[in-house]
């Protein structure tokens, strides 16, 4: 096998950080948003117009439309293609000075495009229908028609344009600030883990230490530590809630939202798929706390909340996957489903799009990301030989098939919500484990795959729900009044019991302040899109043997429409499954259950 490379080749974009036709880039950029701003001038007066719109206006107005659309979408890539780029560079070393200071001006230059083109889409959202039928039947803009009638969904809430000027000029200093100050928080707090001083991160990192007493000490010091600024955190959640509820207030005069509406709506599903969703959940909570109870019975232990990221017995041992190895056997995974995915894994490592060599000052985590123009992926990961990296790099390289299958749609039909991201990465996941664990000669081999199968049988079926509890009950408890942190400790409490049951020893009830995702300014109730991505997946998986050899081409089309549908059309249109009923996710469920059981069956 030839010797594959395991750093990128991102040169065809731009030569480094260094190079001048970065600068180029960005002068050109900038010109270019001063033309976006003039183009989109003239829908200010359009958005409340004297006269309704008539018929012999369209023509001119929608020549005027799509000049602007197409400006947007040039610039849009140009900008993309060198945001890929730097923050390629930072991945691999956080400490390219060049680099870092193009980050914060791409940043705002983003902000620039979206302030130019503000006035275009509050008219695109508030134009009556007839102009919105000619919007959608013109060849070029006929890509934005899913979204903005999507977005159109929601237009009684929408308030003049002065007034959400204001509240997106206010926000900064407002709603951000309180997102703010959490990050601050969390980036300065230092807890003592067997006799050193650490901050948060390292502290959680040890939470998964093979050494029950260090996991017990990393827990007690990052709870203590969020202890110490419990009124601080509370004053956050209570501040970003009630600044979301009076917003949904001010914008409800024709029709007041209910909180997970509008958050269904975002993530496009309908309520009714949600409310399916946790409730078969809940009905099959055993199955998490079964993978819970099996864990515990490994490692000799009651588990308590500071065993939830505890590894199995062996883990310890190197695995030693060459980086060759690994990619040969995702792609014989892939190939096994169809051979088109698996030379595509190959091609990947082939062309450089792959950065995955350990080496200093490289970036935590892994992700997939793409340049615009042309399309292609690029994954970002430390490969060190494990199984579980294994596992990651086929995560990621499902992110970047789902990426490559809808390499030819136009841009606005490329975006897809929280909800569906994760379809073909945990899908890609799967099929690789299903092999690991049909390779695995022994016994610990075969414990390995299934610990980390019950691990997240126990974050998604308990851990996300409980989160998805305890946000309700915090929205809920705003609206009477601020809600204390001792209050938020017994919310906590409450959601944990009602989901774990008697499966742990005792509760996080500090987790309100410790979990970020509750102080994301941004995005409210951030967590159930997980769930619904881990099930959602394995649902489709489920299908893989009913259809047989038509499956690769369902699940193809599936992938390329889910950014131009809602995901209840998305899968009725190519499985004919309705996921508004309990029974598409009894069938992931039922999925989960037998991974665990085959973790309890090596359990002895
Ligand atoms: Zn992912």
């Amino acid at each position: 096998m030839p010797v594959l490379q395991q750093t990128w080749d991102n040169s065809a974009f731009f030569s480094g950080s260094d190079d001048p036709q970065i600068a180029a880039t960005v002068d050109r950029i900038r010109a270019e948003i001063d033309t976006l701003a003039t183009l989109c001038a003239p829908f200010v007066e359009q958005i409340e117009p004297a006269e309704p719109l008539v018929q012999a206006q369209f023509e001119e107005l929608l020549a005027q439309v799509r000049t602007a659309h197409q400006q947007r979408t040039a610039t849009a890539k140009r900008l993309g293609n060198l945001r890929t780029f730097i923050s390629s560079i930072l991945s691999v070393d956080s400490r390219d000075a060049s680099a870092s200071e193009w980050k914060p001006t791409l940043q705002q230059l983003s902000a620039e495009i979206s302030q130019a083109t503000k006035a275009l889409d509050i008219f695109l959202l508030r134009v009556d229908n007839a102009f919105f039928q000619a919007i959608i039947a013109d060849p070029v803009l006929a890509e934005l028609s899913f979204s903005l009638r999507h977005q159109r969904q929601l237009n009684d809430q929408l308030l003049s344009l002065a007034e959400e000027k204001l509240i997106t000029g206010l926000a900064v200093n407002g709603l951000q600030g309180w997102g703010n100050l959490y990050t601050e928080l969390s980036g300065t707090l230092k807890c003592t883990v067997a006799g050193d001083t650490v901050g948060l991160a390292k502290a959680f990192n040890l939470l998964s230490s093979p050494d029950r007493t260090i996991r017990s000490e990393a827990w007690h010091g990052v709870n203590a530590a969020w202890e110490s600024r419990a009124d601080t955190v509370a004053a956050i959640l209570n501040a970003i809630n009630g600044w979301r509820l009076e917003e949904t207030k001010q914008r409800g005069h024709h029709r007041r939202l209910h909180y997970l509406d509008k958050s269904c709506h975002q993530s496009r599903i309908d309520r009714t798929t949600l409310d399916a969703m946790m409730a078969a959940t809940y009905d099959r909570r055993a199955i998490g706390q079964r993978a819970l109870t099996a864990m515990g019975k490994v490692l000799d232990i009651q588990p308590a909340p500071w065993d939830l990221f505890a590894p199995p017995p062996a883990a310890g041992q190197t695995e030693g996957f060459s980086f060759e190895a690994a990619i040969d056997l995702v792609a014989n995974a892939f190939r096994q489903f169809t051979p088109a995915m698996g030379d595509f894994a190959m091609m990947m490592a082939e062309k450089g799009w792959i950065d995955a060599q350990p080496t200093s000052n490289r970036a935590t985590g892994a992700y997939c990301t793409s340049f615009a123009e042309p399309k292609e992926p690029r994954i970002f990961m430390t490969f060190e030989g494990s199984m579980n990296n294994v596992l990651t790099l086929a995560h990621e390289l499902g992110h970047a098939w789902h990426n490559w299958v809808m390499q030819d749609l136009p841009r606005y039909k490329t975006f897809y919500p929280m909800t569906l991201a994760e379809t073909a990465s945990i899908f890609a996941e799967t099929l690789v484990r299903d092999a690991l664990f049909e390779q695995a000669s022994t016994p610990e081999q075969k414990l390995k795959i299934a610990w980390e199968e019950g691990a997240a049988a126990i974050t998604f079926l308990l851990n996300i729900p409980a989160r998805f509890t305890f946000e309700q009950k915090l929205v809920e408890a705003r609206q009477q009044g601020f809600v204390i942190a001792d209050s938020l400790k017994g919310l906590m409490r409450d959601s944990w019991q009602h989901w774990y049951e008697d499966s742990l020893t005792s509760y996080d009830e500090m987790f309100w302040a410790s979990k970020l995702h509750f102080s994301i300014a941004g995005l409210g109730f951030y967590n159930y899109p997980y769930l619904f991505g881990y099930l959602f997946s394995l649902g489709i998986y489920a299908q893989k043997d009913h259809y047989g050899a038509q499956f690769n081409d369902l699940y193809t089309k599936l992938l390329r429409d889910t950014g131009s549908m809602t995901a209840e059309d998305v899968v009725l249109r190519h499985l004919q499954q309705d996921i508004r009923q309990p029974k598409f996710w009894q069938a992931s469920l039922d999925i989960v259950d037998r991974a665990v059981s085959r973790l309890e069956s090596l359990v002895v």
